[in-house]
């Protein structure tokens, strides 16, 4: 085999967690082949929330800044009941002795990708690649072959060591035979957009609320241009169903009705899942992001936990590759810290906002209420919650795990 020819890490997928991992790795001088099926950069609506330790992460790329500037800072965010109004409004504000970046930052998913796009251009040895869509994977005690679809055919392409950052439907985790353990969300999503400014209807109504109701829950969530509108729909419906222009008026109407029609921006339908694959590392290969772990958007940790995963997996690849003599198995710590993050931080959060906001017994929403009530009251409490909902607690965690 050519040694220069498997000289690279190929990374499979450019979403956020593939395209972090290419410019981190890049950064290091260390060549990157970036391999994605679609041929353009998406703008779907996807993750918008940046917590403060991904911004911290991001800051290494100049990419913080550049959320920032594209997007709305965002102190403060509540859980609400739609009919009485605000019940608990969590203020980041109080992290600030401990990060720079105390407030989420709301800009779309697809604006990070398209700065990191750029960004590695000014690096030779990184390279992307377009219309090239993961099939199979091989390896051997030196390197990975993997296996593309391209226009021209099938081809092979060898590195040194591959990152499965290929989202959900990953080729790579499918090809390595591991298995994507848990359960599919008995609702799908409907997330819509709208120029509609819901701050001028609803009193006090924060940036980013989830507004619980025993009925139809909704999350409302601010951007520079728009309102995130996220609302539950029956999983039996199809997409084009759920998405259907009148559905869609008939859902913002029931959020804040109105004498005359919203204006739309954007509406997608959305299947959500929990789960974490069993396997993050097996011999050269790594799966990261949503390659890795799914779960459902209340919480915005989806593409937060799959940065962080990216920073990890990158720190520790950078490491094996400029100090041959550390042992390869060194990388499976990666999974034992970031698989622990998708199942009790990532998983536990989300699936926990949701019993919350999908609560229908009167007496168990109204513990929820006092619950978090009683957390804004208290000063401790309330920084204690804002470090776990902000995932700088699970960061914190990873030093204890070997
Ligand atoms: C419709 C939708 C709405 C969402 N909304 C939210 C939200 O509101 N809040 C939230 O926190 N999270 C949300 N998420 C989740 C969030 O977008 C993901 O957690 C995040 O995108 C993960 O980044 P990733 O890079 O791992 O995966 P992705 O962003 O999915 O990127 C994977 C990349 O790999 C490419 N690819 C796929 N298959 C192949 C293949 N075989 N070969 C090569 N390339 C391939 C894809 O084209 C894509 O560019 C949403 C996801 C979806 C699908």
């Amino acid at each position: 085999m050519n040694d220069k020819a498997i000289d690279r890490v190929l990374i499979a997928g450019a979403g956020p967690t593939g395209m972090v991992a290419a410019r981190y790795l890049a950064g290091e001088g260390i060549p990157v082949t970036v391999l994605e099926a679609s041929t353009e950069l998406q703008k779907d609506l996807r993750a918008s929330t940046f917590h403060p330790p991904t911004l911290e992460m991001l800051e290494r790329f100049g990419a913080a800044q550049y959320c920032i500037d594209q997007g709305l800072i965002c102190p403060l965010w509540q859980f609400r009941d739609r009919q009485q109004g605000p019940i608990a409004t969590f203020d980041l504000g109080l992290l600030a002795d401990i990060t720079p970046y105390p407030y989420r930052v709301q800009c779309e998913q697809w604006r990070l990708n398209g700065f990191l796009r750029e960004e590695l251009k000014q690096f030779p040895h990184a390279e992307i690649r377009y219309g090239c869509r993961t099939q199979r994977v091989k390896q051997d005690n030196n390197s990975v072959t993997l296996t593309i679809d391209t226009d021209d055919g099938e081809e092979d392409i060898q590195g040194r060591y591959l990152i499965g950052s290929d989202g959900a439907a990953s080729g790579v985790r499918k090809s390595l035979g591991i298995e994507f353990e848990g359960m599919t969300i008995p609702e799908a999503y409907l997330t819509l957009s709208t120029p509609f400014d819901f701050q001028q209807v609803l009193d006090d109504l924060a940036d980013v609320a989830y507004l619980s109701d025993p009925k139809e829950w909704v999350v409302l969530l601010r951007t520079k241009s728009v309102w995130r509108v996220l609302v539950p729909t029956s999983a039996d419906t199809t997409d084009e169903q759920i998405t259907n222009a009148a559905q869609v008026q008939q859902r913002l109407q029931s959020v804040y009705p109105r004498d005359t029609d919203y204006e739309v921006v954007h509406r997608t339908a959305y299947r959500v899942h929990e789960r974490v694959a069993k396997q993050y590392v097996k011999g050269r290969v790594f799966l990261a992001g949503d390659a890795a772990h799914i779960n459902n958007p209340l919480g915005g940790m989806g593409m937060n936990g799959s940065i962080h995963d990216a920073m990890n997996l990158c720190e520790k690849l950078t490491a094996i590759w400029k100090d041959p003599s550390i042992p390869l198995d060194t990388m499976t710590r990666y999974e034992r810290q970031r698989r622990k993050v998708a199942i009790d931080t990532v998983q536990a959060q989300a699936l926990r906002n949701r019993q919350i906001l999908n609560e229908t017994d009167q007496s168990k929403r109204q513990a929820y209420y006092d619950d978090l009530k009683a957390i804004v009251g208290d000063n401790e409490r309330h920084r204690q919650y804002l470090l776990r909902s902000s995932m700088i607690q699970s960061l914190r965690d990873l030093e204890d795990v070997q």
